[in-house]
């Protein structure tokens, strides 16, 4: 099972709380207007890894604490991204994911990943709602959803 993957960064401090690796995901179908990462909407770009190869990748950096999925639309790649994120929690990080899907449509793989993170931010980034004051977000209509407390009903995420 393999993934493609535009690009790693190991030490951000822009996609989640402290020092993360983001994992760049190729390939989305969205489409949004303004889309901010437009390289990584196509799903043949990128580079194969497998779940494997991105663990060794992000063990690297010994002072990371979490690890952010972005895009691209991670939650397309969601079966072969399972084995990552949890080979990745149990292993103690933090884990985000973004996703343009809402957390309603979110089941079956997809569901699954989710339920291994610590937050989603969902929703798609809509170019008239586009926001610099809410932190980790594109758009305000993008929610931090707290995985761990949220079921039916959604509870956002606090830091
Ligand atoms: S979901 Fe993200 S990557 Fe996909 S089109 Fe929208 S802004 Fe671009």
């Amino acid at each position: 099972m393999t993934l493609r993957v535009a690009q790693i960064l190991h030490d951000s401090i822009t996609d989640g709380p402290g020092l993360r690796a983001v994992v760049f995901l190729q390939g989305c179908g969205h489409g949004c207007a303004g889309c901010h990462n437009p390289d990584l909407q196509s799903f043949r770009g990128g580079t194969e890894m497998s779940p494997e190869d991105i663990v060794n990748e992000i063990v690297r950096n010994p002072l990371i604490s979490g690890v952010t999925f972005s895009g691209g639309e991670p939650m397309d790649q969601a079966e072969a991204l399972i084995p990552a994120a949890f080979a990745l929690k149990e292993k103690g990080y933090n884990i985000w994911i973004y996703t343009g899907y809402l957390w309603e449509e979110l089941d079956g793989a997809r569901r699954e990943l989710a339920a291994l993170a610590d937050v989603v931010v969902d929703g798609l980034f809509v170019l008239e709602r586009r926001t610099w004051s809410l932190p980790w977000r594109g758009s305000d209509n993008q929610r931090l959803i707290d995985v761990k407390k949220s079921g039916k009903d959604i509870v956002e995420w606090e830091p």
